[in-house]
């Protein structure tokens, strides 16, 4: 039994003062909820207040994108070991808004799963189709290629390390990412069956182990519905994680 996650992304938004207000909310509403994993990837120069205030409580914090590289002459970018070194849990990993905004590729993602896995982080790798993408029936064969970009870059014996470091997997269509468009429960829960299929082809213990995240407009009227399909482990919630009482209300559906 695959133990559910909720993950809050709070993207390019709050303020030192913002983010104190909006933990302080957090930790109490959540503090009950003792049956899933809860955490939020906030911004990087915020880490160090995520670290201060949530440690000891039932809320992990991660980052929204590790560089590729180690360290070294790679100006304005921060390294997995950074990340790691503020108590991250968990990193985001080729969200759409870094593959169409910063050009990240298939291969730049991977290579920066990698990098999250060998500083012991728990990479959450984002995959999803365009609604062009959608349209013109190619939706499966995007999203393998985007998986099968992590084998090709790091080769087979990845597997075996994400595991080991509980790596997630977030099916996000790009159509569904902060338009308030769902994808419906069923429709959701055929891609995620897919994405499971897949890595159960090269490794049927991963796939069952691996959890797999729904993103693209959860909130609270459609998370349970979302929840209760067979292969959805939980949401990366965009929008709804900077409401304090909209973001208990999708915690709440993952219990
Ligand atoms: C996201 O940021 O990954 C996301 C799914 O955003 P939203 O919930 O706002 O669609």
């Amino acid at each position: 039994m695959r133990r559910k996650l909720v993950v809050g992304n709070w993207k390019m938004h709050g303020s030192l003062a913002q983010n104190k207000a909006l933990i302080a909310s957090l930790i109490a509403n959540l503090r009950d909820l003792k049956n899933a994993d809860f955490a939020v990837c906030v911004p990087h120069p915020y880490l160090f207040q995520a670290q201060a205030l949530l440690q000891g409580t039932n809320i992990a914090w991660g980052g929204q994108h590790v560089s590729r590289f180690e360290q070294g002459a790679y100006t304005g970018s921060v390294s997995a070991r950074m990340l790691a070194d503020f108590g991250c849990t968990y990193a985001i990993i080729g969200h759409s808004e870094r593959r169409v905004f910063m050009h990240e590729t298939n291969m730049t993602a991977a290579t920066s799963f990698g990098a999250a896995l060998k500083a012991g982080l728990t990479p959450i790798f984002c995959v999803g189709e365009t609604l062009e993408e959608r349209e013109a029936g190619v939706t499966e064969a995007v999203v393998e290629s985007q998986l099968i970009a992590i084998l090709n870059t790091l080769g087979a014996q990845v597997l075996s390390e994400a595991v080991q470091q509980r790596a997630v997997l977030a099916y996000e269509p790009v159509w569904a990412i902060g338009t308030g468009k769902t994808a419906a429960p069923e429709q959701a829960q055929a891609m995620h069956a897919f994405i499971r299929r897949k890595i159960a082809e090269r490794d049927s213990g991963v796939a069952a182990r691996v959890r797999i995240l729904y993103g693209g407009s959860v909130k609270p009227s459609n998370a349970s519905q979302l929840f209760a399909m067979p292969d959805i482990d939980g949401g990366l919630v965009g929008r709804c994680s900077l409401d304090p009482n909209d973001f208990k209300e999708i915690c709440r559906a993952a219990c």
